[in-house]
């Protein structure tokens, strides 16, 4: 079979456990630069996820609505895999710190091993969204005032801050739920 994947179709892979403002960041300037774009939800048996797959997905759909050229699917395996299943020859990441920076490399280069035909490409992190994590938002989602949504507005979408409430808000004070993880 000929290699036909697209250079100007890219997958965004991540947990997106659940989806911030710097993911949509990521997602909004990949959408101008790639034609096509598909962000990958992984499932990572290994992890204890705060959202489902399918509760991930969902609330991606929201942040997406805006982006004719960006759909969502989930995957289990390698990324690279889902990628080329895709049809798709980039692979788009985002880079926060230093640190994200050494472990990108690694993951780049054994990316690379693995499907040389498969190019990663990486969009620097905004400034302003450069210290958000899914799990920064689940601390503050757990730690933070119950009685405003003032906190979470800085991390997560408008649109998926009452979801991110909604997990922890049977939980007294001081406990913490089953799956809360780094
Ligand atoms: P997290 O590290 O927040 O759990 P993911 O594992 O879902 O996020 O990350 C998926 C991709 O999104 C990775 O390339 C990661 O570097 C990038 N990313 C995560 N948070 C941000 C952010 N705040 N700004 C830019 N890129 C980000």
């Amino acid at each position: 079979m000929p290699n036909s994947l697209n250079p100007r179709h890219a997958v965004y892979a991540g947990s997106f456990d659940p989806v911030s403002l710097g993911h949509q960041d990521i997602i909004t300037r990949g959408a101008r630069v790639f034609e096509r774009l598909t962000v990958g939800v992984g499932i990572n048996p290994e992890k204890s996820p705060l959202f489902t797959p399918q509760e991930r997905m969902d609330l991606l759909q929201r942040v997406l609505k805006p982006f004719p050229n960006v759909e969502v699917a989930c995957f289990e395996g390698l990324a690279v895999n889902f990628v080329r299943r895709c049809g798709a020859a980039v692979m788009l990441r985002g880079l926060r710190t230093l640190t994200d920076i050494e472990a990108e490399f690694t993951m780049t280069l054994a990316n690379r091993a693995l499907a040389h035909d498969i190019e990663t490409v990486f969009l620097m992190a905004s400034e302003k969204y450069s210290h958000i994590s899914s799990s920064l938002i689940k601390q503050v989602a757990q730690l933070g005032d119950d009685s405003t949504n003032e906190p979470l507005e800085s991390f997560v979408p408008h649109d998926v801050i009452a979801s991110v409430r909604a997990k922890f808000q049977r939980f007294e004070p001081g406990h913490k739920p089953m799956g809360f993880g780094g």
